[in-house]
């Protein structure tokens, strides 16, 4: 009998509060209390930490007041902050993280050490503080630590950028939950609005409004909310989407790297990107073998992309038990190795990928993103790059090398299509009518198109290298059963699904072996071709020690260093335009007479500093982080960039520059 056992009897005395006599009360309390006693001291309630902690606040607010107990009310309070109890703060669930579990100050949120959960614990966490919150606000009880207001940060920072448009919370940071048949992305993004409406019954004003704008935009799109909540929730949903004055949220455009998480989004108007990855700090997958949850989750965080359109049922309608696990979209992978559930997971012992060099740099609208792969249980080593623009996401791989005698694919697209699988696929103007069953190969297609499910779900492909694209129609079929063997429907039905495969081979034992594709959203199939003939974008260098492209038409060049020697990048008929002297992550955009920096240290393990030379001279200092010292403006800008405990984090200076010339 645990935390979750006191709470329903908390609810029982409740719901039943009227008919009990004081004795069964008192009696019922004091089982209560015996099996969630009080959290002072270090043994006590402080040893749990997150949702843990909340709940066993939630337990003693409720149990407070069914049994009028005071000092109950205290405990429920300095379980969430310990402000008040001579412990100064030093156990406040409202603490930023640098390192284990909990918030990170950049919106990331990690649970069991090394998992992206913010879809998962972070949101049970998020609904349960809330809630206790709510109960103690405008009591003497009420949570007075400044910290608290972190909370509304939380919900801007780490989870309105991953909750998509229609209520999907990204199945990237859901750690073993998208294995679980009945918790669908949908009805986790639900969960976690309803925790925003309760935040916002208690937020002061300014955030109160923004909160409520959130919540409409979101529920504006989202198809069945009010059947997934509360009678009461229904109630304070209806009132903030009949009030007029209520404006929802417009659609987000976003850039965020979640260093303490190695995650990426990507948002605009129309699709949502993001790009699941792993590092000496993040855990390639988790499950357990206790219950196998999520066995198969092998590649979910290999670099895998999760791209939102407007067929909100893409991740969910059965995907997980359906797409082949192991050639999930966007992956880079040994194609011959064969996986045991449960394979690479996370604990026990904590296994970890070799590399540091995950992350990228942001400016928060723009972005270049990064993983060094050292693959689980094969040889497989890769440097894998994601610049993500305006209308287009261009994909990079280098230094693809294995040894295993194994093929090495890399997986440019596994999408799930309609239930008839007829979704029609254009490869340079013609349309492939075969959906051949068994695999095809296309020899150097310029550009491809793959029609959605869902109006506004169409996908484009272009292809600046020349190379032979394979496909493969796929008809499969799975059980829940198969991915998670503790939590499966009771019938445990087969489902079937089509999925469209496209991917390159690499051939076995590839040394240095290099891919680029660009994946075009929200275009036609007329509009892919015309991207094809005139893009927007030039591969400056995708090699193992840089990979950078420079998008013109927005001017914005995102460049990774993979090396710590000093290395320079060309562009222009190969005039130096940027050298690095350590690994970083940088972008560049340019607007008008205005040049913004942003360099990130993905490793996190530079504890000095980054040296940036930029041929361009500059004639003032617009602003700058303070970790970023400008050593000088003119001939070239030369920038030194501070990166000890920045965690990753892009720092940013902008200048006014002398040439209006695109970088
Ligand atoms: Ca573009």
């Amino acid at each position: 009998m645990g935390v979750g056992c006191t709470m329903a009897l908390n609810d029982v005395i409740v719901l039943m509060y009227a008919d009990l006599t004081p004795k069964q009360i008192s009696d019922w309390t004091a089982v209560i209390d015996h099996f969630c006693p009080d959290n002072k001291g270090e043994d006590s309630d402080y040893k749990y930490w997150g949702a843990n902690r909340a709940w066993r606040a939630m337990v003693h607010a409720v149990r407070a007041i069914v049994g009028n107990n005071d000092e109950k009310l205290q405990l429920s309070r300095d379980g969430l902050s310990d402000l008040s109890d001579g412990h100064n703060g030093k156990r406040s669930l409202f603490k930023y993280v640098t390192t284990g579990d909990g918030f990170y100050e950049d919106g990331s949120f990690i649970q069991h050490f090394a998992t992206a959960y913010t879809g998962g614990y972070g949101k049970a966490l998020l609904g349960c503080i809330a809630d206790v919150l709510y109960i103690l606000h405008d009591t003497p009880f009420e949570v007075k630590d400044p910290e608290s207001a972190h909370v509304y940060d939380w919900v801007y920072n780490a989870f309105a950028p991953l909750i998509y448009k229609h209520g999907e919370f990204m199945d990237m940071v859901r750690g073993r939950e998208i294995s679980r048949h009945g918790v669908t992305d949908v009805k986790a993004g639900i969960t976690a609005i309803a925790a925003i409406i309760r935040l916002s019954q208690l937020a002061p004003q300014l955030h109160r409004q923004r909160l409520q704008s959130m919540v409409k935009y979101w529920l504006s799109h989202i198809e069945n909310f009010y059947s997934n909540v509360s009678v009461e929730m229904i109630y304070l949903a209806k009132n903030i989407m009949q009030d007029a004055f209520i404006k929802p949220m417009e659609e987000p455009v976003l850039n965020k790297v979640f260093a303490g998480m190695d995650r990426a989004v990507h948002l605009r108007k129309g699709w949502g990107f993001g790009i699941s990855m792993n590092s000496a700090r993040q855990s390639y997958y988790e499950t357990h073998t206790f219950n196998y949850e999520n066995g198969k989750g092998y590649y979910t965080a290999e670099g895998m992309t999760y791209l939102y359109l407007s067929d909100p049922k893409q991740y969910s309608d059965a995907f997980w038990p359906t797409v082949n696990s192991s050639r999930l979209p966007g992956t880079t992978e040994d194609a011959g190795l064969v996986r045991g559930d449960a394979s690479g997971y996370s604990w026990n012992p904590l296994t970890y990928s070799s590399k540091t060099w995950v992350g990228g740099a942001s400016d928060g609208v723009h972005g270049v993103v990064g993983m060094e792969q050292d693959a689980w249980g094969a040889t497989l080593t890769s440097k894998k790059s994601w610049f993500l623009f305006d209308d287009e996401v261009v994909c990079l791989g280098a230094g693809i090398t294995s040894t295993d005698n194994r093929p090495i694919h890399t997986l440019i697209e596994n999408r799930k299509l309609n239930k008839r699988g007829d979704n029609k696929l254009t490869v340079d103007g013609r349309t492939d009518t075969s959906a051949a069953s068994e695999t095809q190969t296309f020899k150097v297609p310029e550009w491809m198109h793959l029609a959605g499910t869902a109006a506004g779900s169409d996908i484009g492909y272009y292809f600046p290298d020349s190379g032979n694209v394979k496909a493969l129609r796929e008809k499969r079929s799975g059980k829940w059963s198969a991915i998670n063997r503790y939590n499966f429907p009771a019938s445990d039905p087969t489902y079937t699904n089509y999925f469209q495969e496209l991917y390159l081979d690499h051939g076995a034992n590839p040394t240095n072996a290099m891919y680029a594709y660009v994946l075009l959203l929200n275009k036609s199939i007329a509009g892919v071709k015309e991207y094809a003939a005139k893009p927007d974008i030039i591969i400056i260098e995708n090699s193992e020690n840089v990979q950078a492209v420079k998008e013109s038409k927005i001017n914005t060049m995102g460049i990774n260093f993979w090396k710590d020697t000093i290395t320079t990048v060309s562009v222009n008929n190969k005039k130096a335009y940027i050298t690095s002297n350590k690994k970083a992550g940088v972008l560049l955009t340019q607007k008008g007479s205005q040049l913004t920096v942003a360099v990130s240290d993905p490793t996190q393990i530079n504890t000095e500093a980054i040296s940036i030379e930029i041929k361009q001279s500059a004639a003032g200092i617009i602003n700058a982080d303070k970790e970023i010292i400008v050593e000088q403006l003119s001939p070239t800008l030369k920038l030194k960039v501070r990166t000890d405990k920045t965690y990753g984090k892009s720092l940013k200076a902008s200048f006014r520059i002398k040439t209006t010339n695109p970088v």
